[in-house]
């Protein structure tokens, strides 16, 4: 048994799971904590409290307002708890605090005012006029949400603030490395006031993931993660005919025109191209830059990655962390090396000797001379290393942008606006940046291929936690 470490009906509770999972803080290799591997059962005592929640409180039936106000109030503890969040989080996943400290602090509690000001305006039944129909909008009922350790908190946020407005209950599966901050996040639900078994936790790895996914008791599946976990759910829940958001991995390109700016461009390599150590799942790892101004491109793009510090991420001045884990930089290097040996050159780093003795550190890398085909232009690789391929023309930039499996994201670089727009408009993606790349939270976000099924945030995010019902003759 382990001590109160899921929270289920409002409480943290002790996990019936025997086996353990250890944590890493992945800039030392130190061990920071336990959580159960938990299974069937203990999912299925979370999914009960949810149900319970679900079916027989008040909950579901709130004016969306009164939810909303229960969201503002969980915005108001995030923001309070930012700090703590944000130090849980580097010290799980090495995000650099100069990254967390704005996220937790502001962002996250933004996304959750968002869905709070969004619940305020919801509108849960209209009459169509034309037949006298009365629509309701009704919750979906027990929504599972499964999350990636990368962006722990707002990919959670992005699911469960649009849940609670729309009244739905939620069993969260968090990735094994941020469990903490998970758990956290119950304690702030709380402090908020909101009831019990409205939102639980359960920790562990793929087994929970699964036993939430395959669930009776389950009603939706929010997920985000890799394209290959998100097929085997999107798999799952197609046998159940059960509805399925899924924000999956991404190979995004970062077109830079021959008019661009390459000050601006050189300033925005690592917030467009390699945020949080190239763990974002937007990253644009793919920079087309145009024959004619290939080497300005390639000595713009070397310039902003030698001079963004390697190092502990706790330091403010740090802008590489350590990637997730000892595994992650294993498969890191393998695709550094793949990338040699399939012939392109490296302009920037490249070494995949062990070089510190703690911590699981890669070494920032920009490969030159790349073709799209090449396994590093094709792969997500999800660690800080950029890939620098020419064009000829901008049909010929486009062609290689959307050829990829994923369509997530991109960014256009270029001086004459109406034209980067235009060329905008042509990218195969869910999202797509003009000279710089933000997620606006009231604008739907997700992906095309195998990026993924759905959106997240906007009006457009809330909706699958909605399901419309139509009475006829009301
Ligand atoms: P992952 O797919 O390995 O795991 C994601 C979550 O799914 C974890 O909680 C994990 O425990 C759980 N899981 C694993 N196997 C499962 C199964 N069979 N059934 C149910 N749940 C299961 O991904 P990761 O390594 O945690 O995150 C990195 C990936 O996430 C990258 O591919 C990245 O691009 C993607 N990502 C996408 C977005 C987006 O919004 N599109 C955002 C961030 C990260």
């Amino acid at each position: 048994m382990h001590a109160r470490s899921l929270f289920i009906g409002g409480e943290r509770i002790p996990a019936l799971a025997g086996e353990a999972q250890t944590l890493h803080n992945p800039a030392t290799g130190e061990r920071i904590g336990t959580i159960p591997d938990c299974r069937e059962d203990d999912v299925g005592r979370a999914v009960a409290a949810a149900r319970k929640a679900a079916d027989a409180s008040d909950w579901p039936s709130l004016k969306p307002a009164e939810r909303a106000g229960f969201v503002s109030a969980l915005a108001a503890v995030v923001a309070g708890r930012g700090e703590d969040l944000a130090r849980l989080v580097t010290t799980e996943n090495g995000t650099p605090i100069t990254r967390s400290m704005p996220a937790q602090g502001t962002r996250v509690p933004a996304i959750y005012s968002y869905f709070a000001e969004l619940g305020a305006r919801l509108e849960p039944e209209e009459t169509r006029p034309a037949s006298g129909t009365l629509v309701r909008r009704v919750p979906v009922g027990v929504a599972g949400l499964i999350t990636p350790w990368n962006g722990p908190q707002s990919l959670l946020a992005f699911k469960l603030g649009a849940a609670l407005v729309a009244g739905c209950t939620a069993v969260i599966k968090p990735a094994v490395e941020t469990s903490l901050d998970a758990l956290m996040l119950a304690e702030c639900a709380t402090e908020a006031g909101i009831p019990p078994g409205v939102l639980n936790v359960v920790t562990g790895g793929a087994d929970a993931g699964q036993a939430l996914v395959e669930h009776p008791g389950v009603d939706m599946i929010a997920f985000t993660g890799s394209a290959a976990v998100g097929r085997s759910i999107g798999a799952a829940c197609g046998e159940r005919l059960r509805p399925a958001v899924l924000e999956l991995g991404g190979k995004s390109a970062a077109l830079v025109l021959d008019d661009a700016d390459l000050d601006h461009f050189r300033r925005q390599v690592i917030s467009v191209c390699t945020p949080n150590t190239g763990q974002v799942c937007y990253s644009c790892t793919r920079i087309l830059a145009p024959t004619s101004l290939y080497e300005e491109v390639v000595d713009a793009v070397v310039s902003a990655v030698r001079e963004a510090p390697v190092g502990d991420p706790m330091d403010p001045a740090v802008v590489f962390g350590p990637v997730v884990s000892a595994g992650q930089r294993d498969r890191i290097n393998a695709m550094i090396e793949a990338g040699k040996k399939e012939g392109a050159s490296v302009a920037y780093g490249g070494s995949t000797a062990p070089g510190r003795t703690a911590g699981f550190f890669v070494d920032p890398t920009v490969f030159r001379d790349v073709h799209n085909r090449m396994s590093i232009a094709q792969q997500e690789i999800f660690g800080p290393v950029l890939s620098i391929i020419p064009y000829d023309s901008d049909e010929d930039a486009i062609r290689l942008a959307n050829d990829t499996a994923y369509g997530l994201a991109g960014t256009v670089f270029g001086r004459d606006v109406a034209r980067a727009r235009r060329l905008a408009r042509q990218f195969r993606t869910g999202t797509v940046g003009v000279n710089g790349y933000q997620v606006c939270l009231d604008a739907p976000f997700g992906g095309v291929k195998a990026s993924g099924l759905g959106r997240e945030l906007g009006p457009e995010g809330l909706a699958p936690y909605l399901q419309p019902q139509s009475i006829y003759g009301y």
